[in-house]
């Protein structure tokens, strides 16, 4: 039976190293403070916010929430923006996506400041993960699927990474950071050739194609560490799902995360160790 890489476990660790930081930054009278802007009222940025509140409010991160409605213009979202940037008590800036179609995303997200660009948006924060300069910050879900491998000591050096998926804020930028951990990386995406075949030869295999419990038993094999980062919601079974078929992969590999519990809910936590990062520097 595979070992369960519980995120939860993994926000345990993060939290006590940021509650430290978050000490100390109290001592020097700063608190760290998370600034979210939504566009809207989808019900998923909604529920993303609410559960980014709860956890800054539980590790002491205060939160400025602006919510802005549909029809706002690219002008009057660029002045907020600017004005995030020019604000001493904002250190990090997370601004729910997608934007309307009226507005120019790319305009928008590189408008941010890199040094408060906490969720890895911007092209300069992109950049950063190629190049390994410190400026901005890795995309919040690409850095959770690292932090999991580090905290269950799941050496990358050598082994064959796969990773399914080749998005900019998921696949791209981990399958580079696999490569930093010494790591040979192999990316698959939607003309890939027999995935199941490549899949079968990972010791790390990273799941980000958005495809609900697509990735059975024919793409697995034993001794593999599966890091499931989709989440899909099953209309039928009435619950979210990982792309990756638990009930598969359980009696197969070495070691599975678990959806919901896994990659997501280390996520927030990166976001918010982020923000604390930011008001340190
Ligand atoms: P995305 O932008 O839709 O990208 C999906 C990628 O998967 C694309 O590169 C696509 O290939 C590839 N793909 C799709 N179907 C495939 C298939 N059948 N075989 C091989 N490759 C396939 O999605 P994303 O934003 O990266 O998100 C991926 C999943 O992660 C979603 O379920 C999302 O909800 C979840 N997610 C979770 C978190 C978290 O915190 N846990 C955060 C972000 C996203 P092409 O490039 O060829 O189209």
């Amino acid at each position: 039976m595979a070992k369960i890489l519980k995120g939860a476990d993994v926000v345990s660790a993060l939290g006590e190293k940021m509650s430290l930081e978050i000490e100390s930054l109290k001592k020097r009278g700063i608190t760290p403070t998370l600034a979210t802007l939504r566009v809207g009222e989808r019900a998923d940025d909604i529920s993303y916010e609410k559960s980014i509140i709860k956890r800054c409010e539980s590790v002491g991160v205060a939160v400025k929430s602006i919510a802005l409605p549909d029809d706002v213009t690219q002008e009057e979202l660029l002045i907020c923006i600017d004005g995030f940037n020019n604000d001493k008590k904002v250190h990090g800036v997370l601004m729910f996506r997608p934007l309307p179609k009226h507005i120019c995303e790319d305009t928008v997200r590189n408008a941010l400041c890199p040094e408060k660009d906490i969720d890895g948006i911007t092209d300069t924060s992109l950049a950063s993960v190629f190049t390994g300069s410190d400026k901005g910050f890795a995309p919040c879900t690409a850095r959770a699927c690292i932090e999991i491998l580090d905290f269950y000591g799941i050496d990358c050096t050598g082994k064959k990474a796969v990773v399914i998926g080749r998005s900019l804020v998921v696949g791209k930028p981990v399958a580079i950071m696999l490569m930093g951990k010494n790591a040979t990386v192999t990316v698959c995406h939607t003309r890939t050739v027999n995935i199941p075949a490549i899949a079968r030869q990972a010791d790390i295999l990273i799941v980000a194609a958005g495809r609900a419990e697509s990735i059975t038993k024919e793409f697995m094999s034993s001794g593999q560490t599966i890091i499931d980062v989709g989440i899909n919601w099953n209309e039928q079974k009435g619950k979210l799902v990982g792309d990756v078929l638990f009930n598969d992969a359980e009696p197969i590999v070495e070691a599975v995360t678990p959806v919901p519990g896994g990659v997501g809910t280390v996520t927030t936590s990166v976001l918010v160790s982020n923000v604390v990062k930011a008001a340190s520097e």
